[in-house]
């Protein structure tokens, strides 16, 4: 009862209505004994606040984790809830008419096994809340006067620029105080790192020209690119102060073989599949001539397919040995990398 008065706050444009089970009692004579008619209700959150939440569980149904709880054309907003390893399930959602939560779990605690039990909060809400709903038409649900929309690049969430963002743009809601004031920093076009993949500082020995898709602002705080004072790092790391201090040349060199390595490795994969699929062509190839082998019917068949048998051994050892070959100078690549202290000829 408490979930479900905390998200009908929110479906009512932040006012909380304190929930009741019973509005009168009367005797058998008509008086009334108890009245409880009077609704207690406050502002909890703000209207603004209120519609974006709804605009963003909005998502959840049309596109996330509460899809299948849609039913009609009905406008629906939700969120589901699980605890640690499915002991209990939930689906706490509304519409412009209602609000509803359903939780599902055993009363032993033991875990919703996985499929049907796991997805039985969102039926059960489903099936209730398309008959409460029955006769009532689609509405959307009110925004607030001090709404605005504005588009901005998907990646960043920030304002696109036209050349370099591209078909990642989308149409968003803000209250007018967060509405984006910076450009795009995901998408970026000038000299980039290419040991870094960030735009390149000035000097830095690895700068080409180009352009780049960074990670996100919080990601990159996330994943530690961050400078002094803990924003998001925009910049390599190759920057003057970097560039002066003692063994800076030691770790370029170090980079530079890292990043031959990196190259290395991204043309092993695609040499190394096509290999696989070489030999996966041989090897039906074989089964083939093998299969025909065993169906001859005169001794010019027999030689044709013995022929053809021996042919598709000598590709696959071919192919084998080649594989071989590919792994054992990825492997030496590999330790070089490991024993970057022996003078191992790299220039980049
Ligand atoms: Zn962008
Ligand atoms: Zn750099």
């Amino acid at each position: 009862m408490e979930l479900t008065a905390a998200y009908a706050a929110i479906a009512n444009n932040g006012q909380y209505i304190e929930p009741k089970l019973y509005t009168i009692v009367k005797d058998h004579e008509g008086n009334v004994i108890l009245d409880n008619t009077v609704t207690e209700s406050r502002q909890v959150i703000k209207p603004s606040t209120a519609f974006l939440l709804t605009d963003a569980m909005k998502d959840v149904v049309q596109s996330g984790t509460g899809s299948s709880v849609n039913f009609g054309n009905m406008t629906i907003a939700g969120k589901t809830g699980t605890t640690s390893d499915y002991n209990d399930v939930w689906f706490s959602g509304y519409t412009p008419y209602y609000t509803c939560s359903t939780w599902t779990g055993y009363d032993n605690n033991t875990k919703l096994r996985k499929g049907e039990e796991r997805s039985l909060a969102k039926k059960l809400w489903r099936s209730v809340m398309s008959q409460i709903h029955e006769g009532l038409e689609n509405r959307s649900f009110s925004q607030p006067a001090d709404i605005v929309t504005a588009t901005v690049c998907a990646k960043s969430g920030k304002l696109p620029n036209d050349a370099l963002c591209g078909s990642t743009l989308k149409v968003e809601y803000f209250t007018p105080d967060t509405v984006p004031t910076e450009t795009c920093d995901v998408h970026y076009q000038g000299t980039v790192c290419a040991y870094s993949a960030m735009p390149a500082a000035e000097g830095c020995p690895f700068a080409v020209t180009g352009v780049l898709e960074m990670a996100p602002e919080n990601e990159r705080i996330l994943t530690g690119q961050t400078n002094d004072d803990g924003t998001a790092s925009n910049i390599c790391i190759h920057n003057a102060e970097f560039m002066a201090q003692p063994g800076a040349d030691a770790v370029i060199e170090q980079q530079w073989l890292e990043l031959e390595l990196r190259n290395d490795q991204s043309q092993y994969s695609v040499k190394l599949a096509a290999l696989q699929q070489q030999l996966e062509d041989a090897t039906i190839a074989k089964a083939e001539a093998e299969n025909r082998l065993a169906t001859a019917v005169d001794e010019t068949e027999k030689a044709e397919a013995q022929n053809a048998v021996n042919e598709a051994d000598a590709s696959i050892a071919s192919i084998n040995a080649q594989i071989a070959q590919l792994q054992a100078a990825q492997n030496a690549a590999v330790a070089t990398m490991a024993q970057p202290e022996s003078d191992t000829g790299a220039e980049g």
